[in-house]
């Protein structure tokens, strides 16, 4: 076996505990500690002779221990001072440790040592608790006089044993075998894997550090679109049905809708009517803002669909979101489609409660042409008689997972279902590109006709007030609020105690008259639906939540969306909040509450958010604005999946996929790189894993 291959428990100073530790961070071999890079540096580079430190310098020194002891503190009889002299042959200086009496026992009289840390000139030149080695004379420094990498940490783990344990990895470095080939690394000017690894934990330069980044980042990307690359090719292998087009009864359809279809939902309708024609499995996805009327565009396929005999289904997120679905979809299509709704609670067909046996039956008879709802849908036990079309809502994967349990499930179809993906969040085009390269796409870029701006205003300091009144004066008159509020904290994950804090504030005082209900993450889900299904029905003025309330909750009731800690998310997250609301006939409002003063970043931010009302272009600005990473937040981003890479790297990224396609090309199994091979099925496995 492979010295890197060697568990991390038989690494000096780890053992079983530790081990554990390390296990929790996904490191249980020296392979993996070699891939699990630091998130940042310490840069203890610079070094200087004992006798030209000058006070306030960060500095390396390397030098003698003259003497040293323990003492105790004037101040605190139970507080250890380890003091010591260190001498150069330039100089001598005066070193402090507080709390660590031990370490008069490994740094004896004489040692060899480097310390790391800032000159001091409070009682003269010294250095207070400073970073520490003992060198022998030709050795190398880990913690010391060099660029530091810092590792996250779990339970006993030091920054020095993390360090140990990637330096006795570096032992056996020239065991790793670059799997990227050598022209690709020419032609990016990419260095070796073995360097990059080596560079990305202890890089001598800043530019050393970068070099490794870019390689690493590379082979993300690189793995990543050959995956995708490779995923689109084996589909395009695969028939799905080709579902004829229904001239007659869409037109008709589309002509009693009780509203005009924008053209740009004309367009969409088109297009995947055209796609699904084919014998070959549509992936497509649709975009648009929250708004822009992305359901209606699913039934109309899905009624052509069912002029042609083939069942649709639709997948939502939540069951809330499947309800709602459904009532918007009997009210405009309830006498053309035979639509039911299959969610853990909730069983309806044509809106008559049915058993779950009788749900499978109609299913698997046919006689149901749309069913929306959740996970459910995916269970084992639900056969289709014949499913022709998948459609998944607000979740960015793509719903290559619920193309796959449909798969064998789907009645007696020809191949697979073809697939439609919704979603509202804006990804800046140029990047979509670079990301999904041929993934087809279509925009509704349009809104209906009379829907009004939602009017959004920056909450300024000490001007609460006014705008509670504002939200008092509505909830008066029967409309309903929105508050939002941030994670801030990463000990409150769930947001409960941000969520707490709100509502006591809001119930003490200026809200104190009204029904107000909290949602946040630590809620069950049963909870969070009834608090929700309360405030959709009304018998809530006020909803305090996190972002759960973020997808596509639609209260036409509600005419206020309150953000607090406003600067923190990101434009397109304030966006899909504010979308929220105006979604009935009354003029709604956004109010951006930030958490403290803005720095001048923050209020360009927030000023773009009051002045469009575009969530594409703020998308774009956003990126402009605060460069990339944080755009979305990272569940949504899409970026789970990479370690290293963000947004910043649109070249790299279009690099990376024009290079798979190549290779894809050529070699579609990969056969020639045995290596690189091997590498894509582990990251199949990662994948999976998460
Ligand atoms: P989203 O894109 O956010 O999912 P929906 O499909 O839920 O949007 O549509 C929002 C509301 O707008 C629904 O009540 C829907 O019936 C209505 N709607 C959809 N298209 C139009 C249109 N062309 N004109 C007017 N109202 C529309
Ligand atoms: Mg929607």
């Amino acid at each position: 076996m492979s010295t890197l291959g060697k568990e991390i428990r038989y690494i000096k100073g780890v053992g079983a505990v530790k081990a554990r530790d390390f296990s929790r961070m996904g490191v249980n071999t020296l392979y993996d500690s070699l891939f699990d890079f630091p998130f940042r540096y310490d840069d203890l580079s610079e070094k200087a002779p004992i006798a030209e430190l000058k006070p306030g310098q960060k500095v390396t020194i390397r030098g003698r221990i003259g003497s040293i002891a323990n003492r105790k503190s004037a101040k605190s009889r139970r507080m250890i001072v380890t003091e010591a002299i260190v001498e150069d042959g330039t100089g001598s200086i005066k070193v402090i440790w507080f709390h660590q009496g031990f370490l008069t026992k490994t740094l004896r009289t004489g040692t060899l040592v480097s310390l790391s840390g800032k000159i001091d000139d409070r009682y003269g030149l010294s250095l207070v608790n400073p970073a520490y080695e003992v060198v022998g004379d030709s050795k190398v420094t880990q913690h010391t006089g060099r660029i530091v990498p810092i590792y996250s940490l779990a339970g006993a783990l030091t920054q020095k044993l993390r360090r140990q344990v990637v330096e006795s990895a570096m032992k056996s470095i020239d065991e790793i075998k670059d799997w990227l080939p050598k022209e690709i690394l020419k032609r990016h000017k990419l260095v070796d894997l073995d360097r990059a690894l080596s560079d990305i934990h202890f890089p001598d330069s800043t530019k050393d550090q970068e070099e490794a980044l870019e390689r690493l980042k590379f082979d993300e990307f690189f793995l990543h679109q050959l995956l995708h690359a490779k995923a689109r090719r084996e589909l395009k292998r695969q028939v799905a049905p080709a579902i004829k087009y229904s001239d007659a009864k869409l037109k008709k359809a589309v002509k009693d809708l009780p509203f005009e279809l924008t053209d740009a939902q004309r367009k969409s309708v088109w297009a995947i009517i055209q796609d699904m024609e084919k014998d070959e499995p549509m992936n497509r996805l649709l975009e648009g803002d929250v708004g822009t009327g992305k359901t209606v565009v699913a039934a109309l396929v899905a009624l052509n669909a069912a002029a042609d005999g083939w069942q649709s289904a639709l997948l939502a997120p939540t069951e809330i979101l499947a309800e709602q679905h459904v009532n918007t979809l009997e009210k405009l299509f309830g006498d053309r489609l035979t639509i039911a709704v299959f969610t853990r609670t909730k069983r309806r067909v044509k809106g008559k409660e049915v058993t779950k046996s009788q749900m499978l039956d109609a299913l698997h008879n046919g006689k149901i042409d749309l069913v929306i709802g959740t996970h459910a849908i995916l269970s084992a036990d639900v056969l289709f008689n014949r499913l022709g079309l998948i459609v998944v809502d607000e979740q960015h994967r793509f719903g290559v997972k619920q193309r796959q349990a449909l798969k064998d499930r789907k009645g007696d179809a020809d191949g697979i279902p073809h697939l439609l993906s919704m979603t509202a969040t804006p990804i800046p085009r140029s990047l979509a590109l670079v990301l999904y390269g041929d993934l087809d796409r279509s925009l509704l870029d349009e809104y209906p006709a009379g829907r009004k701006a939602i009017e959004t205003r920056i909450v300024l300091p000490n001007k609460e007030e006014e705008f509670y009144e504002k939200m008092r004066d509505e909830m008066d008159e029967g409309r309903q609020v929105f508050v939002v509020c941030p994670l801030i904290e990463e000990s409150d994950a769930l947001g409960v105690q941000s969520v707490n804090e709100v509502y006591s504030l809001y119930n003490a005082k200026p809200f104190a008259a009204y029904n107000i209900g909290m949602l946040h993450g630590k809620l069950k889900s049963k909870e969070k639906d009834e608090i929700m299904a309360k405030f959709v029905s009304g018998d809530l003025d006020m909803v305090i939540s996190t972002t759960v309330v973020e997808v596509g909750v639609d209260v036409p009731n509600a005419t206020v969306m309150f953000i607090e800690g406003a600067e923190r998310f990101g434009l397109a997250q304030l966006h899909q909040l504010r979308g929220r609301v105006g979604r009935g006939e009354y003029e709604s409002f956004c109010f951006l509450h930030p958490s403290g003063e803005l720095s001048d970043l923050a209020k360009k931010r927030l000023q773009a958010v009051v002045q469009t009302q575009n969530g594409f272009m703020l998308a774009d600005q956003d990126l402009r604005l605060r460069g990339p990473g944080n755009i979305f937040g990272t569940s949504q981003s899409g970026f789970e999946a990479f370690k290293l890479g963000s947004y910043a790297d649109v070249d790299l990224i279009a690099a990376a996929r024009d290079e798979a396609k190549d290779i894809l090309d050529e070699d579609p199994d990969l056969n020639m790189w045995p290596l690189l091979k091997q590498r894509v099925l582990e990251y199949v496995d990662e994948i999976h894993f998460e």
